[in-house]
């Protein structure tokens, strides 16, 4: 699948999106009270603190909850596909598409980051089944 338009980048985001140039997934970092959170945001969402660092992440989590989109919510969206609710193993939940088969996805499976190339050089994540 192909995507049909290029994310926003701003000042907050542009390291995130640097990292995907180079299929690296970082996440910011609280120095304060050393929680992650994604996405991008100028304060941590634990402590309000505004020292946040980037950390490259080991792209693996879990399913939580996920749903099968039938419709296409646009044009160049080619239905159907999975959409889930991914628990990363740094704690962050991360919304994402499954590149599989409504029949091949449950919840609590565990999964691993790929890649998704944009043409602009980044890159969008994407989860499959670990050992999938
Ligand atoms: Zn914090």
């Amino acid at each position: 699948m192909t995507f049909p338009y290029l994310p926003i980048e701003d000042s907050i985001s542009a390291p995130y999106w640097e990292g995907t140039r180079a299929e690296e997934l970082r996440l910011q970092k609280c120095v304060a009270c050393s929680k992650f959170q994604h996405y991008p945001r100028a304060l941590c969402s634990h402590c309000g603190h505004t020292n946040l660092e980037w950390q490259k992440v080991s792209g693996q989590g879990i399913i939580d909850s996920w749903t099968e989109v039938m419709r296409a919510p646009q044009e160049g969206f080619e239905a159907p596909y999975i959409i889930a609710r991914v628990r990363l193993a740094e704690g962050p939940i991360m919304l994402s598409r499954i590149d599989v088969s409504s029949s091949e996805v449950s919840c609590d499976q565990p999964v691993v980051l790929k890649w998704q190339h944009l043409s602009d050089g980044r890159a969008l994540p994407l989860f499959v089944p670990v050992g999938g």
